[in-house]
């Protein structure tokens, strides 16, 4: 029986996992518990076409215009086609998506969709019903291994056969197998504001970049324009489904932030919204989303209200919630074909980690989940049909160890010159010097006294921090979520 290894449990792990289940044996290796990630935070819900009056070329459409037809057309394609399907196939299975009294499915409206396709779960709660009831599925079928923090490959006869990983012990084990599923998720934590659980921290792209696997559209970030901003609390993201529930973005006077400034007003395209939000902050404006005309806020959005309460927010009383842009999503990272497969032969990526190219510049709202389940079903379907001996293809490079420490920056300090530097709007000059800083480091090769997992860590974000920065400098033009001035005096401005 083939032995697959998947690193990472949020969806994307878990699908591939539900497509091989029975058929192979499966570990997961995960950094922190089960429930540790991305996928289980998700709110607003997945895009699908599903309904009778909706059709695959608006979607396709839709998509392609979100991402400043960067995209890759064919896995748009495939992902608009192949994503309904697989959600059919887990309602069939029992999967409950939110539906009306007379139990048709509910669609909500988000950002850039020219229709309301969004299905959803437990009102704001999709990601955690959804993961959570595919985990359920594959539960007999998988050996699960929690706090386990993967971070280099072994490597014989050219070929990849195994991972190396911390243990909850902080031991160094290895896990030996016939494939590789990296579905480490994006690269959130390395910026200061953001959605994304403290886990997600690039560990895949960097463990990909070290043996010369393919990346592509590295630049390519997205900042979600309405995180809950107040001080000293930990940001939620305030989903776009409340400004398709009718919610606009105001300042402190009222004054409504996109009056004016893109046809598709409040639910334009993220890139959009995000630099406008941005700009208006940078004049010293406050910005809030206005929720006075979203019906049963409450029940519609039952996390953020508890999360809103929990913090005394007086948003019952005077209908205004704080917001401010964060990082949000990685539309870049490990490229791949339509079936997962990677530039490595026996390495494939799923999920936020990998570039199949249907987000191209900016991702369409709810895109994400869509993606991992159709392309979960397709890398599921590819390994069960190879029968070709693995091998490392002769034209990568694969780096050996160094005797050398790693020397790393101070994590903060790391983190805070990349939030000012590769964020909503960039500046050559500003990534030139942090490429400079970066270079003063260590953080290429994993030493061969394998350190610590806290360390090792660090030099991933330091790789993927230098990665996006050299990512953004090739590109010197603007483009969808890259936004870039050249000229040291350029000032920026929407208009
Ligand atoms: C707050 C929020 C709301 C969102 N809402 C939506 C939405 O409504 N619709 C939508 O389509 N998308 C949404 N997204 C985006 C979407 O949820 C993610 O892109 C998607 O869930 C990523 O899934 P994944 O399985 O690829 O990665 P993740 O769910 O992030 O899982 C990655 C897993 O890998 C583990 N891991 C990381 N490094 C290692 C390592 N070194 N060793 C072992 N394990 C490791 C992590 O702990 C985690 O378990 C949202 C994202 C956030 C943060």
């Amino acid at each position: 029986m083939k032995k697959i290894i998947i690193i990472g449990s949020g969806l994307a792990g878990a699908m591939v996992a539900y497509y091989l289940k029975n058929q192979v044996e499966i570990t997961i290796i995960t950094k922190g518990s089960k429930e540790d990630s991305n996928s289980m935070r998700a709110q607003g819900g997945v895009a699908a076409v599903l309904d009778s009056k909706d059709n695959f070329n608006s979607h396709i459409n839709d998509t392609l215009s979100a991402g400043v037809n960067h995209n890759n057309r064919l896995s748009v394609e495939y992902l608009v086609k192949e994503g309904p399907e697989v959600i059919k196939e887990l309602m069939a299975q029992g999967m409950q998506f939110d539906c009306d009294e007379s139990g048709n499915l509910e669609f909500g409206l988000e950002g850039a969709h020219s229709f309301p396709r969004i299905i959803h779960a437990g009102g704001d709660c999709t990601g955690k019903k959804l993961t959570g009831f595919v985990q359920g599925l594959i539960k007999n079928s998988v050996e699960w291994i929690e706090f386990a923090q993967a971070y280099d490959w072994v490597i014989e006869n050219n070929c990849v056969t195994g991972v190396r990983y911390f243990d909850r012990n902080q031991e160094v084990k290895i896990i030996q197998g016939d494939y590789f599923i990296i579905a480490s998720g994006g690269i959130g934590q390395l910026f200061d504001f953001t959605t994304n659980h403290q886990t997600i921290t690039g560990d895949g792209i960097a463990m990909m970049a070290r043996i010369g696997g393919k990346l592509s559209d590295m630049a390519f970030l997205q900042f979600h324009p309405s995180l809950l901003s107040i001080d000293d609390v930990q940001p939620i993201l305030i989903s776009e489904a409340v400004r398709g529930a009718g919610a606009k973005l105001i300042d402190e006077s009222g004054n409504q932030i996109m009056k004016g400034q893109h046809p598709l007003g409040d639910l334009a395209p993220r890139d959009i919204v995000s630099r406008l939000v941005f700009e208006a902050l940078k004049q010293g404006r406050k910005v809030f989303l206005d929720i006075s005309s979203v019906e049963n806020f409450q029940l519609k959005f039952p996390f953020i209200s508890n999360y809103l309460d929990k913090w005394d927010v007086p948003y019952r009383k005077d209908s205004k919630i704080p917001i401010r842009p964060g990082m949000h999503f990685m539309m870049g990272g490990i490229e791949t074909d339509l079936n997962g497969r990677t530039s490595i032969n026996n390495l494939y990526a799923v999920g936020e980690v990998a570039c199949t190219g249907a987000h191209g510049a900016n991702r369409l709202a709810s895109n994400s989940l869509l993606e991992i389940l159709a392309f979960g079903k397709a890398a599921a379907n590819s390994i069960l049909q190879d029968e070709k001996q693995a091998s490392i293809n002769k034209s990568t490079s694969i780096m050996t160890r160094t005797p050398n420490q790693l020397i790393l920056p101070n994590r903060q300090e790391l983190i805070a010159r990349v939030s000012s530097t590769l964020g909503i709007v960039r500046r050559k000059p500003e990534i030139d010097v942090l490429v400079e800083w970066l270079s003063g480091f260590q953080f290429q090769s994993i030493p061969i006294d394998e350190s610590c997992s806290k360390k090792i860590e660090l030099a991933n974000l330091c790789l993927v921090a230098d990665l996006i920065a050299r990512a953004a400098l090739a590109r010197k033009e603007s483009l969808g979520a890259h936004y870039i001035i050249l000229e040291e005096n350029n000032e920026f401005s929407c208009k």
